[in-house]
């Protein structure tokens, strides 16, 4: 649970106000404690100086010298800059100016900006009347002391902590783009472009609205259309080969090999037919495929590779990073990816200048200047906005894709004699979009887990050329049988950069007593 520190509180803490302090500092240790956030209202600062500064002057001893006006709003700036330091800033709002009308203009701002964390939050207040007014809303340190601790689910992927390291450059950047309006294409795409294709080591880095599009465009920049085949994998997430039937062309599987859930490299070769346009490997659950291979295969049959590499961005193959070693790489931005936006997204990336001017150009309705579109486009987009997320959270990308490979190896280390554990393989790094291990008994192990708090998911539950919409290519259970394995055997466990050791040990231990029994 949340909690928004109401004045009185964040005063008792700062200036150790008896008796209330002993309460209210019990009662932040206790959020934190049971992973809530602690919150300060930034419409609140100059109050808040100004009541540290009124107790810090109250409490001067009678009988020593008092401190000047000066001494004491160093001493309460100084107090507050410590206490503050590892807090959480909720902004103020432009809707939490008109407040005139309320009898209490600071007490209606503070339950307007608690209501946006969400029905859960609670403002810690020793205002007796307040909780009166707002008994649903407000806690005494007291009344917080005494509730029972909540059984803490576990969050299959977290994506509220990483956003509290980046929240001040968060509301910046969406502020900068709400005050210039320059939401299609604005100048944030152009900063975010260059800098993701620097991160990628290529020419041109392209955004566009989704990891669906950007496959659908590189496959139309390259001309594949009606007639043609192109290569993918049945093991994937259905925009791989729903992006081929899109643009009218046909999808060729080519079953997985199991240690990695990627293409199966020696079965390319007697799926090429002279229909064959392109090779679309996937860089499945956070590693790449071994586009050595891939790349060499294809030159030798003059094909252009097109990387999925929506799960495995900032990965890297004998120090490559995914994105940037095929013809063109695509990439895609949902939340829950590596790096992901607040929105749909996705990105794509060449070193081919002429196939980036075509992509740009069908990005947006196939037009290379305003009103001449010589090709078929879509509109597709990213947003300036969603271009400001990325921007406020590139910096701090690095850093996460180290924790990812630290967490999966950790998970591997303990797991490894117990079930199905992901290969790293030779020359890769991992991201670990997923963490997957295989299970005979999937179901239970994955309902026993549940019963604790702790999430999982099947990634996929159903290989492509099982789905209806692909009967018509006229496969069969048995085509496949790698990825029909992989699909009734995979399990994905909780998995994302701010998995902290003790949450990663309950996940561990839980899964140790399933896999006993
Ligand atoms: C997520 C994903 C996509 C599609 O990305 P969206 O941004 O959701 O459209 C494509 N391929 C793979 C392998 C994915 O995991």
């Amino acid at each position: 649970m949340d909690l928004l520190l109401d004045i009185n509180v964040a005063v008792d803490v700062c200036t150790k106000r008896s008796p209330f302090y002993l309460d209210a500092d019990l009662a932040l240790a206790k959020c934190l404690y049971e992973g809530g956030r602690l919150w300060l209202y930034a419409g609140s600062v100059q109050t808040l100086e100004y009541v540290t500064r009124q107790e810090l002057k109250q409490s001067q001893r009678p009988d020593s010298p008092s401190p000047s006006a000066k001494q004491l709003s160093r001493q309460a700036r100084n107090l507050l800059k410590v206490f503050t330091a590892d807090k959480h800033w909720l902004a103020a709002l432009a809707g939490e100016g008109d407040v005139f009308d309320s009898e209490d203009p600071e007490d209606e701002q503070l339950i307007r900006a608690l209501a946006r964390l969400g029905p859960d939050a609670r403002l810690l207040s020793r205002d007796g009347p307040l909780a009166e007014c707002y008994p649903e809303r407000v806690l005494s340190p007291a009344a917080y002391l005494a509730m029972d601790r909540p059984r803490r689910a576990l969050e299959f992927i977290d994506l509220k902590t990483p956003q509290d390291a980046i929240r001040a450059d968060l509301e910046r950047g969406i502020h900068r783009v709400l005050h210039h309006g320059q939401y299609i294409l604005g100048p944030e795409i152009a900063e975010l472009e260059a800098a993701l294709a620097e991160y990628v080591g290529v020419q041109h880095g392209l955004t566009v609205a989704s990891g669906t599009d950007s496959l659908e465009i590189a496959l139309r920049a390259l001309g594949i259309g009606p007639g043609a085949e192109v290569i993918t994998v049945p093991f994937t997430w259905i925009s791989s080969a729903e992006v081929i039937g899109l643009v009218g062309a046909t999808p060729v599987f080519v079953d997985i090999e199991p240690a990695s859930f990627n293409i199966d490299v020696t079965r390319i070769e007697a799926a090429i037919t002279p229909r064959t346009k392109a090779i679309l490997p996937v860089s499945l659950f956070g590693q790449m495929a071994d586009y050595g291979a891939i790349n060499a295969l294809a030159a030798r049959h003059g094909l252009p590779v097109i990387e999925d590499a929506a799960q495995s961005f900032g990965a890297t193959r004998h120090g490559r990073r995914s994105g940037g070693v095929t013809t063109i790489g695509s990439t895609s931005f949902f939340p829950a990816k590596p790096l992901g936006c607040y929105g749909d997204g996705g990105a794509l990336f060449t070193d081919d200048d002429g196939l980036a001017e075509k992509m740009r150009a069908i990005r947006t309705h196939g037009g290379i200047r305003r009103h001449h579109h010589p090709l078929l486009g879509m509109n597709g987009r990213f947003d300036t906005l969603q271009a400001a997320v990325l921007l406020a959270k590139l910096p701090h990308f690095a850093g996460e894709v180290e924790a990812r490979s630290r967490i999966g190896a950790r998970y591997t280390e303990q797991l490894q004699d117990r079930c199905g554990t992901p290969s790293v393989m030779p020359g890769n790094t991992h991201v670990y979009a997923q963490y997957t291990i295989r299970l005979a008994e999937r179901e239970r192990v994955a309902d026993a887990l549940k019963a604790q708090g702790i999430p999982t998911a099947v990634y996929y539950p159903k290989c492509l050329h099982e789905q209806p919409v692909f009967a018509e290519l006229g496969y069969r259970w048995g085509d496949f049988p790698e990825a029909e394995r992989a699909s009734c055997e995979v399990l994905s466990l909780p998995m994302h950069p701010g998995l902290t050791e003790p949450d990663q040990d309950r996940v561990l231990s839980a899964l140790s007593v399933c896999l006993k029994t």
